[in-house]
């Protein structure tokens, strides 16, 4: 039997490398449905070629010359808000790839897991966002959580050398992004074109700007918290430019046990949807026939202040970690609409983190309300610059 693969989020930059790993196993994966948000045209051509049953469009109407082409197709097309929950659902679906971006993918986290399926889950907000409900829903359900994102990939991958009561820490690596060698000063005025330059991914806009700032290390940080239930001092951060090895585990006997490939999120993807078996590689392997540098030194805080904000999230919790994520998508799009310098991302991001009281326990309703109303206040912070900046940014401003 096939395995039926539900991805959401199938235009973007996981969606595209999702499909080219299921059409690489086609004994083992089918698609069974496919999502976008406004690529539409694009979706249409991955429908032509993958032939799902399903698809859902959740950003714009679909054109008449759209709709023409998947009605020949005999595809089924959900749209609107409700659509993502309506793919998570599919009676027939055995693993649902969350690959939107942002806190969109919320409630399709949540609904996959009440419905048992597997997860296998890109979008680390969804965690960051309301980690505790998802996570005790799947052990309610059994459903699997299979992170897809390379860092959990690997401690994935490490955890499984061991006990769970054995492991002592998790070691996150981070490549330190598009600005990791330009000066400090100047890497907190770059620019959008600047810190979308990646140096070894190639991936959405939010994540490498996330990249560029730790924010995405900072929501990594919150993620493996929730994924591998570890306390904040059991995880660390590690600059580790070659993005080789993607995480490390150490154990009880201080034996520490990494994952090493080359950087392609295709083999973190096929792990998530083949698991537990392993099958011939889609993405390159390593090459010991040349030699190979790997280098790791610790993190610079005042260039990456946004790791103690992770860190605080996970010490804290309740409602905080959805606080940092809309926090920070309002500041990305500021950042790339050239309202904001990069170095005013995390600033406010905290601005807006301290203007809220934490709720301890929330519910899923209240999350989405806290998410809706932070998004206004961070708006509100931009606007009116209501934020401290350190003196790095503040020179020239
Ligand atoms: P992209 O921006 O490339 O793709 C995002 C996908 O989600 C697209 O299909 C997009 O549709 C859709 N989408 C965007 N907004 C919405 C919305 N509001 N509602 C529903 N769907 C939406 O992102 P990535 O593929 O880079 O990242 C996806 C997730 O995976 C993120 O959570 C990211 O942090 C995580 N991740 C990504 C990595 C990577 O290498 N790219 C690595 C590790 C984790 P459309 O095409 O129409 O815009
Ligand atoms: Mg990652």
């Amino acid at each position: 039997m096939r395995r039926r693969i539900v991805i959401l989020g199938s235009t973007g930059s996981i969606g595209t490398s999702a499909l080219d790993v299921v059409a690489r196993h086609s004994d083992r994966l089918e698609v069974l449905a496919l999502s976008t948000h406004s690529r539409v045209d694009e979706l249409v051509e991955q429908a032509e070629r993958h032939r799902p049953a399903v698809v859902a469009v959740t950003g714009r109407e679909p054109t008449e010359a759209q709709r023409a082409r998947l009605s020949a197709l005999g595809v089924k097309v959900l749209l609107g808000d409700d659509a993502l929950v309506g793919l998570a659902r599919l009676e027939s679906a055995d693993v649902v790839l969350l690959a939107v971006v942002g806190a969109a993918g919320v409630r399709a986290a949540v609904a996959t897991v009440e419905a048992g399926r597997t997860l296998a889950l890109a979008n680390k907000e969804s965690l960051v966002v309301a980690g505790s409900i998802v996570m005790s829903i799947a052990r309610r359900t059994g459903a699997a959580v299979l992170p897809v994102d390379s860092e959990h990939s690997a401690v994935h991958q490490c955890i499984r050398s061991g006990q769970r009561s054995e492991v002592s820490r998790v070691i996150l690596t981070a490549s330190g992004g598009a600005l990791r060698d330009m000066p400090l000063e100047k890497a907190l005025r770059a620019t959008p074109a600047e810190a979308l330059k990646h140096p070894v991914w190639s991936m959405g806009q939010k994540v490498t700007i996330d990249s560029a700032t730790c924010v995405n290390k900072a929501l990594e940080i919150i993620e493996a918290a929730h994924l591998f239930e570890l306390s904040s001092e059991q995880i660390e951060v590690v600059i580790h430019p070659q993005s080789i090895v993607h995480s490390m585990v150490e154990f009880a006997d201080g034996s520490t046990i990494a994952q090493l490939s080359p950087p392609d999120m295709r083999l973190p993807i096929q792990y998530a949807l083949t698991y537990p078996d392993r099958c011939d590689a889609v993405a390159p392997r390593m090459d010991f026939r040349k030699a190979v540098r790997l280098d790791f030194h610790p993190p610079d805080l005042r260039r990456y202040p946004a790791l103690e904000s992770g860190f605080e999230v996970v010490r804290r919790g309740g409602s905080l970690g959805c606080v940092f994520n809309a926090a920070s998508e309002v500041a990305t799009e500021a950042f790339l609409d050239g309202r904001i310098l990069l170095g005013e991302i995390h600033p406010i991001i905290r601005a807006t983190m301290q203007g809220h009281a934490v709720v301890d326990h929330p519910t899923l309703t209240q999350l989405l309300e806290i998410d809706e109303s932070t998004r206004r206040a961070a708006r509100d912070i931009v606007r009116q610059k209501a934020y401290c900046v350190t003196p790095e940014v503040a020179a020239k401003t």
